[in-house]
């Protein structure tokens, strides 16, 4: 957490106690974790925890590097490398959930290059790429 704390302080942005909760939640989850799933785990305090600042609070984190939207698991991931302003690549297994996250800047400098040929400016790139991991892979071979 402390890595989160430096880099929020580095940016200027402000880490309330409610971010730094869901900031916890996230990155303690092995597995992406739904936005209904944090609130679950908030519990309690109906206030703090009403879905639209929790909403807001992952919104920041996202914002801020610290956390990942996976669309196709409408779902949240912690980053493993916040320190570095990037997009990303995330391999999914479709048995596990398990996510890896690619983060490969040749991939992203070779997908805004051909974006680019076309006239296009990207701004925003999530790959989601779906599969097997290792266990589950050597699971259904050996099944
Ligand atoms: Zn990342
Ligand atoms: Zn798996």
């Amino acid at each position: 957490m402390s890595k989160a704390e430096l880099l929020c302080r580095d940016r200027g942005l402000r880490l309330t106690a409610l971010r730094r909760r869901v900031l916890e939640l996230v990155w303690a989850s092995h597995k992406p974790i739904g936005a209904y799933d944090i609130l679950g785990r908030l519990g309690g305090n109906a206030r703090t925890a009403a879905p639209p600042t929790v909403y807001r609070a992952l919104e920041f984190l996202i914002e801020a590097g610290l956390v990942h939207r996976l669309d196709s698991l409408n779902a949240f991931v912690g980053c493993p490398d916040p320190g570095r302003m990037h997009t990303g690549q995330f391999l999914i297994c479709r048995e596990c959930r398990t996510v890896i996250e690619l983060g490969d800047g040749d991939i992203e400098e070779l997908v805004a290059a051909k974006a680019m040929a076309l006239g296009f400016t990207a701004v925003r790139q999530i790959l989601e790429i779906e599969g097997l991991c290792d266990s589950c892979g050597i699971a259904a071979a050996s099944a």
